[in-house]
């Protein structure tokens, strides 16, 4: 479970950088702590488990990984409470959902030893470079790619597990512009959308430049079948307040299991608000617009909480989205309610803090 059992051999930076990074002003993903920790899968178990300073790995050109994508990652972040303690929000879910891309990949899965138990360490040996100032946050980026050298197409025997952090700051957009893709696909049944694989996200990349070049932020992806029901946004799940109920995709293997989307669906629920988790129509999301029974559409994710949308755009039309309100919106109160509930200052009554 925790760093106790696990045998994790600590070179320590010999100077930190921390003083060259302006915790004012922290672009996404651009400054990195100083130290990762690594870990290698050879000869059927994880070994060499490390925290070592941040810095570039030596890899072969053969390299499996870069040629076939056995590559997984995950996401989440680390706050720091009142009493200066370092939060994690959820991370079992996200190291069982890790497992779950691992299993689809054909890559080995990690214990929990090594996930958690190198996590935690990692936090510990770089605990100041968690923020503390309000909405910034230590974000964790945990991954694996396949390290044999091996140019066959066939599962890699060998990996790496690496998870580094990068310090970020409060995240504040305007609310973004949404396309309704209906010619492109992010993920189809029987295909690999549940998972956090690399190749998702490079094969969203082209139909989201096309979609900013007519003038939008991010796509909302549909079915691979019909493009008739919504999936997702951008690289978050999607909600909606219609009617006064909580509706939102169903997961399936062409949905990502959000830990934010399951958390937002527990917090609705324990306000005693009505939650569906079902197929959603573009037509019903349209109409429900058009009507004024849709009031709110939301992205959630780790990134931003939930992150309220302007516009829907769909078939070459705009349909406005109710303005939104920063007091009374449910998209508002979830995202400081999550934000209160990371950072210690309410009762943590899901017993989701670590
Ligand atoms: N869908 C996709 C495709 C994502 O990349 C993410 C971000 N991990 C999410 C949904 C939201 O997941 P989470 O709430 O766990 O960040």
């Amino acid at each position: 479970m925790t760093t106790d059992v696990l045998q994790i051999e600590l070179r320590k930076a010999e100077r930190s950088r921390i003083q060259e990074v302006d915790f004012n002003h922290l672009p996404f993903g651009k400054h990195f702590s100083d130290h990762m920790f690594v870990a290698d899968f050879i000869d059927g178990q994880w070994q060499n488990q490390m925290i070592v300073p941040f810095d570039n790995f030596t890899l072969s050109p053969a390299l499996s990984s870069l040629h076939y994508g056995q590559s997984i990652f995950e996401g989440m972040k680390a706050f720091k409470n009142e009493s200066g303690e370092v939060m994690l929000f959820r991370p079992f879910m996200n190291f069982e959902r890790m497992n779950e891309s691992a299993r689809r990949m054909c890559m080995a899965t990690l214990t929990e030893d090594v996930f958690m138990g190198g996590l935690e360490a990692l936090l510990r040996v770089d605990a100041d470079w968690v923020p503390t100032a309000p909405e910034s946050s230590l974000y964790v980026r945990p991954y694996m790619f396949a390290t044999d050298t091996y140019l066959g197409v066939a599962p890699s025997k060998t990996y790496r597990f690496c998870i580094f952090t990068c310090p970020v700051g409060a995240y504040y957009s305007n609310p973004p512009k949404l396309k309704v893709e209906t010619e492109y696909i992010r993920s189809a049944p029987g295909g690999v959308g549940y998972a956090k694989c690399a190749g998702n996200y490079a094969g969203s990349m082209y139909p989201t430049l096309l979609a900013q070049q007519q003038g939008y932020d991010q796509l909302i992806w549909t079915d691979a079948r019909e493009h008739k029901y919504i999936e997702e946004s951008g690289t978050m799940n999607i909600m909606f307040v219609i009617d006064g109920k909580l509706v939102t995709p169903a997961t399936s293997d062409s949905i990502l299991k959000g830990v934010t989307r399951d958390s937002i669906l527990q917090i609705a629920r324990s306000w005693g608000m009505e939650v569906e988790e079902r197929l959603v129509s573009i037509e019903e999301v349209i109409n429900g617009i058009e009507t004024g029974r849709l009031t709110e559409a939301f992205g959630a994710g780790t990134a931003v909480g939930s992150s309220p949308y302007s516009l829907i755009g769909y078939n070459g039309k705009d349909y406005m989205l109710p303005e939104f309100s920063p007091e009374d919106s449910f998209a508002a109160r979830i995202r400081n309610y999550l934000s209160d509930l990371r950072t210690g200052k309410i009762d943590d009554t899901f017993g989701w803090m670590h």
